[in-house]
């Protein structure tokens, strides 16, 4: 009979964000991932929503495994998809969640979206569950290899989650599972910043579960951090038949703020943190830390509207500062517009004749003339002394007058007279 014998999550904002959108969620036997998405902290609502339906559990009743895991998935993206309807500022918001459960003899997952499950047997790192995403379909399809859907730039659009359509189908599997496994779950924070073997030699090379998981947020952040890092690690032991062993050595550590002990998770403010013993197994459900004001945009993913990205689905509102700053412009503009009405500069045509300009001596904005001519004169700048092309060159600005008394001068041989 297997049990889990220690496990140690952690759950970071990366560095380019200012929130943290993640929640996960561990509990031995079950643990959970989730990563969620829309703007104005709608993300952290829904993947905490994930979080805190799993707070209940896996029903009792039911059929295998793998489809009370599913009976989760489903309530989840009921609860979500309801929230999101009732305000608008939660519209759109969608979550992944990777849900994994510790049985006698195996591991059973259910998920939806792109955060991963590996399993580290022997040396042996592999992943277990298949992204939904675009880029991942289009491999499955042939279309892209492996290679490509690493870098490229839609890699991060899911193509399923939680939240955002009112039914949502989730893949699940059982798998036998061994004394000493490792498994991993983590958000595409982790796997979109290092590679899939820089995780596996971190992981097999660590001495515990706690320096795995440090150094695997470590690496991700030194490579950028530029989404929410969230990582679980649980290892198996066989306790035998009659199973049921001594207390679980539990490394769990996380950077969300503790709250007291409760079987409920707070969603939508402070992290939840529930700790309970129960047949001699710790038990902590966390919720990730509150969210500072938010940054980028996830970027989009589908269907649900794109993230950050960052494309991010933000409902977007002008600021006191942006409304200034175009009403300055505009401002600006009108005054170039009048100014270049009443003023005059001397220059030169297209095609080498001493012109008189009206207007502003500039290129504006997209191509825009700030000035046009007024009067074009026989005089070659050419064949100016020196000493006057200085005058066509300058772009002096003057009165009409000013400007049309210049040229005739040049016109007559007067100014070079003088
Ligand atoms: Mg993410």
């Amino acid at each position: 009979m297997l049990r889990v014998a220690d496990h140690f999550e952690r759950s970071d904002t990366g560095r380019a964000r200012r929130e943290n959108e993640d929640s996960f969620y561990a509990r031995s036997p079950m643990f959970a991932v989730a990563d969620g998405m829309g703007g104005a902290q709608a993300g952290e609502v829904a993947s905490q929503t994930a979080v805190q339906v799993l707070q209940q559990g896996l029903p009792e009743r039911g059929g295998s495994v793998e489809e009370r895991l599913r009976e989760l998935v489903t309530e989840a993206n009921a609860r979500i998809n309801a929230l999101s309807r009732a305000d608008e500022q939660h519209a759109g918001m969608g979550t992944t969640l990777t849900l994994a459960y510790v049985g006698e003899h195996e591991l059973s997952v259910a998920h939806v979206g792109d955060s991963r499950l590996y399993r580290l047997r022997e040396g042996m790192f592999e992943r277990l569950t298949d992204d939904h995403t675009l880029v991942e379909e289009l491999v499955r399809q042939g279309k892209l290899t492996p290679q490509e859907a690493d870098h490229h730039p839609q890699r991060s659009i899911i193509t399923r989650a939680l939240g955002p359509e009112a039914a949502v189908e989730a893949d699940s599997h059982t798998w036998p599972a061994r004394d000493g496994d490792v498994y991993l779950i983590c958000s595409d924070g982790l796997t979109s910043m290092i590679s899939e073997r820089q995780v596996g030699e971190l992981l097999a090379a660590a001495p515990s579960l706690s320096d795995a998981g440090r150094k695997l947020v470590d690496a991700a952040n030194a490579a950028g951090g530029r989404d929410n890092i969230t990582v679980i690690l649980f290892r198996l032991e066989d306790v035998g038949a009659l199973g049921g062993g001594g207390p679980t050595q539990d490394t769990t550590e996380h950077d969300a703020v503790s709250a007291p002990a409760s079987e409920e998770a707070t969603v939508g403010g402070a992290a939840a943190e529930a700790a309970t013993a129960s047949g001699g197994r710790a038990a902590t459900a966390v919720a990730a830390p509150p969210a500072e004001p938010a940054a980028r945009p996830r970027e989009p993913r589908a269907p649900r509207p794109p993230r950050e990205e960052p494309g991010r689905r933000r409902r977007r509102r002008i600021s006191p500062g942006v409304f200034l700053g175009l009403f300055l412009v505009v401002a600006i503009l009108l005054s170039a517009y009048y100014a270049s009405q009443t003023v005059y500069f001397v220059g030169t045509s297209d095609d080498g004749f001493v012109t008189v300009y009206r207007g502003l001596p500039y290129d504006g904005p997209a191509g825009l003339d700030l000035y046009n001519v007024n009067y074009l004169s026989s005089v070659p700048v050419s064949e100016l002394p020196a000493g006057q092309r200085r005058l066509v060159t300058e772009h002096k600005l003057r009165s009409r007058d000013d400007a049309q008394d210049l040229v005739r001068q040049m016109e007559t041989g007067a100014l070079r007279r003088q």
